[in-house]
């Protein structure tokens, strides 16, 4: 299938995108990207899409998990490894604890653009109120509460792209260089299992793979799927000078992917079924996904599957529901049955972060981590019911110890949000709350 071309993808009015002042700077940004080599290799899709088809097929679970936004000022090794390890550490426990296979991919080399509820934000600065454009995200304005650093510069665009590449080819050594040996499964945990519950908790059950890979050394068994692992890279697809710029078409089948990620996802605000997002994602080959909130009809999940996936292709695409713990028990079982009784092919993944959002007491925006958890109960219990499988997890961590969501094991409050709270956007669970996430997910998926 052909590329639409930009100018056709802006003449479907698309939400959420920048308005540049300077037209000329971002045709010339997006030639300097049309003649940059790709990010990803279609082959590397390809193989991300089999695996999500065994989730489709209810053989495997995918974990995907990341920022809430990259910033290019924390694009160095430790945040990148540190990441990396919070969702090898999940993965292990989900893998051993369910015996399923779990497909790991980072919200991570790319998740740098974001939509935004409202274009302006207001703060009180030296007692006065101050209206600027809202940050959207390191790939279009700067963060800091300046009128200089809110203006789209499409340059960032660049800078984007080699933050990504940075970051990608530090994930690629991580994952094939010997860090991601099962057998480190120990060193990844060490400073951690001091005063940690959970850490102590992974520390038995690393014992355990410990003890079993002797087992297998002894009787001569050694098989690569020790050494490395698989770590595939998706973010939202937003920006469509990006996007565009970066899709190109495979010489081995002639075919159209993304190569700015392996896996894109259309956002809740720029899933219209007739909108740009929806037409350039339905000519790429990569696994997609959409969001799906707690607005969304039967007939909406349809209609978005009949124009994403019109082959019906096991692995093409997956729906990730946002609905909030208050609402999935209700909202999710009529999209999930109408959808399979129509005979539609998609993984169903749970993202149980974007409808638990709200603001504390104090001004941060934080999550409580008992209503992520219930918001995957709800998912879960949902997918039991009708005979479906809860095919994964969507959130958003890091593997810092920062202070962003309230609650779980380390009861974090209100109050403490103020001691490390780095995201510049939404909260993320922390390494701790991570790992307590993956501990209760594995019991979740073994009953
Ligand atoms: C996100 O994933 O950060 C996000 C903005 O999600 P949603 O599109 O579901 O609101
Ligand atoms: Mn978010």
């Amino acid at each position: 299938m052909s590329i639409p071309t930009l100018e056709s993808l802006r003449e479907l009015g698309p939400q959420q995108q920048p308005t540049y002042p300077d037209k000329g700077a971002v045709t010339s940004t997006v030639a300097r990207l049309e003649a940059l080599p790709p990010l990803v290799f279609a082959s590397e899709c390809d193989d991300l899409r089999e695996k999500l088809a065994a989730v489709t097929r209810g053989e495997a679970f995918l974990l995907q998990g990341g920022d809430c936004a990259e910033t290019l000022s924390g694009v160095t090794a430790e945040n990148t490894r540190n990441k990396v390890r919070v969702m090898l550490q999940m993965a292990v426990v989900l893998t051993y604890a369910a015996s399923v296979p779990v497909v790991k991919l980072g919200r991570l080399a790319g998740q740098y653009a974001k939509p935004r509820s409202s274009d302006t934000e207001t703060r009180t600065v030296d007692g006065e109120k101050v209206t600027l454009p809202a940050y959207r995200g390191d790939a279009v304005n700067g963060f800091e509460f300046t009128e200089a650093a809110r203006v789209p510069d499409p340059q960032r665009l660049v800078d984007v792209y080699h933050a990504s590449a940075a970051t990608l080819q530090l994930v690629r050594a991580l994952v094939s260089g010997g860090y991601a040996d099962l057998r480190q499964v120990h060193t990844w945990n060490t400073d951690f299992v001091k005063g940690s519950p959970v850490g102590q908790r992974y520390e038995v059950l690393a014992g355990e793979i410990e003890r079993a890979l002797q087992f297998m050394k002894a009787i001569g068994a050694d098989p690569d799927e020790f050494h490395k692992v698989d770590f595939h890279l998706s973010h939202e697809a937003l920006i469509l000078e990006y996007e565009h710029a970066l899709a190109r078409l495979d010489s081995r089948t002639d075919r159209a992917y993304g190569l700015s990620g392996h896996f894109l996802w259309i956002g809740e605000r720029t899933r219209q079924l007739a909108g740009a997002h929806v037409e350039l994602l339905s000519r790429l080959r990569n696994p997609i996904g959409v969001k799906l909130g707690p607005t969304t009809s039967p007939d909406d999940a349809l209609a978005l599957a009949a124009k994403l996936n019109p082959a019906n292709e096991p692995g093409r695409l997956t729906f990730i529901t946002r609905f909030g713990a208050g609402k999935i028990r209700d909202g999710l079982p009529h999209i999930v049955e109408k959808v399979t009784a129509e005979g539609v092919q998609a993984a169903w993944v749970c993202d149980p972060m974007h409808g638990n959002t709200f603001e504390a007491s104090s001004g941060y925006k934080t999550r409580k981590f008992e209503d992520v958890l219930e918001e995957v109960q709800g998912f879960f219990d949902v997918h039991r019911r009708i005979g479906t499988w809860p095919g994964g997890l969507h959130v958003e961590l890091t593997g810092d110890d920062v202070t962003e969501c309230v609650g779980g094991g380390e009861e974090l409050t209100d109050l403490d949000l103020a001691d490390r709270y780095e995201s510049v956007c939404d909260p993320r669970l922390n390494r701790v709350q991570s790992l307590e996430l993956a501990f209760l997910v594995a019991e979740m998926l073994r009953q």
